[in-house]
């Protein structure tokens, strides 16, 4: 008799009710990793995700090892794996993406007819995305009425879950890979930067949360905005793979204060919220979510735009910014995230689809649900989206969320010597830009697109 823990997004030991169930049931426990290529669909992990992975893993191992437990690594298709090892039992956490509910339905299929008992708990967020329905039964398309329900829920949830403190090992342990086996580290040295900015694994997880509530929680509404400072909590990517969960983050919070942890945990519904689009709608991830946008006439793709937007040199200093800090740390400010993609979808009418991608393979957060909401947000096909005349000014934008260009000078060395007054829009005055030591055209670019005309272009294209 044995239990299997299949891990996917639940890598940690705390608050985890695979882990709490397993050791309830009293068998033998084998903690599971498995890397299956057929198990994403379209979206498999990019390449910044993939970084992340590996280390998320090795930490887990090393929490497992003090348990007295180990991490089994195996690749291949999931189900002759699991079928390999003859557990009693396979425990795993309902996934909301819809090419991985295709296959967990498929896999639990195929266990229950080997005669293996198969649960599937809720592991991930708050509130399963199918538990909160509008007063119609039918699921929430607004944000804000979907967070005051589930604001007004939260006192009703249970506390989080305690680590355990010894996890039963099997007499003998089954076969596993080395974690470098599975080949999830980049071979470019793109990544490299990623080790000294970034923590993988529950322990450090729960040491930004700690850092972020004693430092940063009081202010979080104010300077949440501004992408020069360490306002935010950066737990995306701990969210995403599983390492801390959002009962977590909530009791911490507001055991500092229920007022200040307020709007911290509002945001923290956004990305219940993209479950619940997800699960609902789950074509969102490659169709417009407003059947009105469907159909809509994106520009061909501008092979050189695009080029000059994935490495930052469109000529608007916070865009490029915002996309050199993502080249280089598999972040970006949430606010120039917006700016950034507006920046393309909008004035330079690209398909939302093809940001997307590049996000995907580039953030170390890499969410299907979250990147989903926020293209389609910024687009004005989604859900809750901005309207489609909302689209944002870099350099007013800028002006007034970078002020002083702190963040700009941070990821653009090239602007370093420019005055505030001249660093947001540059090409506005090239004889003061040279003056400053920054020729035009040589050190960094003139503007790719016309905002006045792109702007235009853009309401026209929608037909207004
Ligand atoms: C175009 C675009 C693409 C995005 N792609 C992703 C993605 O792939 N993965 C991802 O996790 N987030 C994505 N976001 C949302 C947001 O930018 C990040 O969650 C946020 O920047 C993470 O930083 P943080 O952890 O410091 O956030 P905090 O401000 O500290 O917020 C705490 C947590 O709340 C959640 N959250 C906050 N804002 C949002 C939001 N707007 N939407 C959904 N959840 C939110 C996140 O889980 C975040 O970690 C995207 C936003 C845009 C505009």
């Amino acid at each position: 008799m044995s239990t299997v823990i299949l891990l996917r997004e639940d890598l940690r030991l705390a608050d985890n009710s695979l882990y709490d169930l397993a050791v309830r049931r009293g068998d033998p426990v084998l903690p599971l990793f498995i890397w299956d290529d057929a198990a994403w669909g379209d979206w498999a992990p990019g390449g910044a995700s993939r970084w992340w992975l590996h280390h998320s893993l090795a930490a887990h191992g090393r929490s497992l090892a003090k348990l007295g437990s180990r991490l089994l690594i195996r690749r291949g298709p999931t189900l002759e794996q699991l079928l390999d090892l003859r557990p009693s039992r396979v425990l795993m956490s309902r996934r909301f993406e819809p090419a991985a509910r295709s296959f967990d339905d498929r896999l639990a299929k195929g266990l229950k007819a080997a005669g293996i008992e198969v649960i599937v708990l809720a592991n991930r967020s708050f509130f399963e995305p199918s538990d909160l329905l509008n007063g119609q039964g039918q699921p929430y398309k607004v944000f804000t009425p979907f967070s005051r329900l589930a604001m007004n829920l939260l006192p009703s949830l249970p506390p989080p879950l305690s680590a355990p403190h010894f996890l039963k090992a099997p007499v003998v342990w089954p076969e596993s890979l080395n974690l470098e086996a599975l080949e999830l580290l980049p071979k470019r040295d793109w990544a490299d930067g990623f080790a000294r900015l970034h923590q993988p694994g529950e322990e450090a997880a729960m040491a930004r949360l700690e850092r972020f509530c004693d430092d940063s929680l009081a202010s979080y509404q104010e300077r949440r905005d501004l992408p020069s400072i360490d306002a935010v909590s950066q737990l995306s990517a701990p969210l995403h793979f599983g390492e801390i969960s959002p009962r977590q983050i909530l009791a911490r919070a507001q055991a500092e204060s229920p007022a200040l942890a307020a709007p911290f945990i509002r945001q923290l519904l956004w990305r219940e919220f993209a479950f619940h689009l997800l699960w609902h709608f789950p074509a969102t991830p490659h169709q417009e979510w407003r059947p009105d946008w469907v159909g809509f006439p994106w520009r061909p793709a501008d092979a050189g735009l695009l080029r000059a937007w994935r490495q930052g040199r469109t000529g608007f200093p916070l865009v490029d910014a915002g996309m050199r800090e993502l080249r280089q740390t598999g972040l970006m400010h949430n606010r120039v995230r917006m700016i950034a993609a507006s920046l393309l979808v909008k004035n330079g009418l690209q398909n939302w689809r093809l940001g997307a991608s590049w996000f995907w393979d580039n953030l170390v957060d890499a969410d299907l649900a979250n990147n989903t909401l926020g293209w389609q947000w910024v687009a004005g096909c989604g859900a809750d989206a901005a309207p489609y005349f909302r689209i944002f000014n870099p350099v007013l934008q800028s002006q007034r969320f970078d002020a002083e260009g702190v963040y700009i000078r941070r990821w653009l060395p090239e602007l370093r010597s420019l005055p505030n007054k001249l660093i947001h829009a540059p090409w506005q005055q090239p004889l003061l830009c040279a003056a400053a030591g920054v020729q035009l055209g040589r050190d960094y670019p003139y503007p790719l697109l016309d905002l006045a005309e792109t702007r235009a272009a853009a309401l026209a294209a929608r037909g207004e």
